[in-house]
């Protein structure tokens, strides 16, 4: 009996290593951002069915909520802001949704209403000069996200005051990569990687039955890495001060705004977070870079979630979850 069944055990091992499996991958600019999905099938024509399909999601999540486009629901929202709600699709409000509620676990420092901050801050740097106090003031009351107001039954999102502007930009990632990632697995695709910018889910292994490695950038050298992390059906998201900046009287203004004060957050240059669900850790990510280490740590560990600091002093901190995963 005991010989059988290491017989069977043996054959199992056999020939699961004969079943060869193909990796696809591709890369594409969606979400004014790269996209790179790899995808490990049975046979290449089912990986490649497979990165078109997420490649597709991804497409039509955009076209509903760039706010660079004149025709996408987004658009639409904030363009009647103060006058009138929107019917929107259940994606938004999804997100929406995920989004309120990293504003309520952050005390508003993630806040999806942060788009006038964000359109004076662009407008101001483009023609060289800083937004000043004065302009950041009559900004500011305009970022709340209490004055979203969504309504389930109806499927509509109204933005209590004129002028106001919903962002997704960040969170929008996190909720389109667990969209491909449904997707994925309701198409029998176990082992894939599916990474919009810093933001990637990690599914099964590699075609060798290894894990997937994961190298988190270094703030301030490109060229190197800060950990090599091993995952599993995990998500992993990156916000970080040095994919979009300038440097002015020796401050960084990168894209991150901190609602507090109206101006880009300081304190932090990136934060790492580990976690089960794209539409939550993405915003959170967001969210921990402006609140920094200290109080980032005691949510995260709430939460569930790893994480790693790195404040702009180039000190990195981690949880004692995030250890586990780092290789070197
Ligand atoms: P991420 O790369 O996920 O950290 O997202 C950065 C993007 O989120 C920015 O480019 C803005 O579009 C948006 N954003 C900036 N500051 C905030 C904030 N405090 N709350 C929510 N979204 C923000
Ligand atoms: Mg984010």
């Amino acid at each position: 009996m005991k010989t059988l069944s290491l017989v069977i055990i043996t054959f199992c091992v056999l020939s699961a290593g004969c079943a060869r499996q193909r990796t696809v991958q591709r890369t594409e600019t969606i979400m004014g951002t790269q996209v790179t999905i790899t995808v490990v099938a049975p046979t290449a024509g089912e990986a490649e069915a497979a990165v078109e399909a997420g490649m597709a999601e991804l497409r039509r999540l955009d076209a509903m909520m760039s706010l660079y486009k004149d025709d996408s629901e987004i658009t639409m929202v904030n363009r009647v802001a103060g006058r009138g709600s929107v019917k929107v699709s259940p994606e938004m409000i999804e997100v929406v949704d995920a989004a309120a509620e990293v504003s309520k676990l952050s005390d508003g420092a993630f806040d999806v209403t942060v788009g006038p901050l964000v359109v004076l801050w662009q407008m101001k740097l483009k023609g060289g000069d800083l937004p000043t106090a004065a302009e950041i003031s009559r900004v500011l009351p305009l970022v709340n996200y209490r004055n979203v107001v969504i309504d389930r039954k109806a499927s509509t999102i109204f933005l209590r005051r004129s002028g106001m502007i919903m962002d997704l930009g960040g969170c929008a990632k996190g909720y389109g990569a667990d969209r491909v990632a449904a997707i994925f697995r309701g198409r029998g695709i176990t082992n894939a990687v599916i990474a919009v910018a810093g933001d990637i889910w990690v599914l099964g292994n590699r075609e060798d039955g290894k894990p997937w490695r994961i190298g988190v950038q270094h703030p301030r050298d490109k060229d190197r890495t800060l950990a090599v992390l091993e995952l599993r059906d995990r998500y992993i998201s990156t916000s970080g001060d040095y994919e979009r900046f300038v440097i002015r009287d020796k401050k960084r203004l990168h894209h991150i705004i901190d609602p507090r004060t109206g101006a880009p957050s300081e304190g932090a240059s990136s934060v790492t977070l580990v976690g089960d669900r794209g539409a939550l850790v993405d915003p959170l990510t967001t969210a921990l870079f402006i609140l920094g280490q200290e109080r980032g740590t005691a949510i995260a560990e709430k939460l569930g979630v790893d994480a790693i600091f790195v404040d702009s002093g180039g000190t990195v901190r981690t949880t004692r979850g995030m250890a586990a995963a780092m290789r070197d």
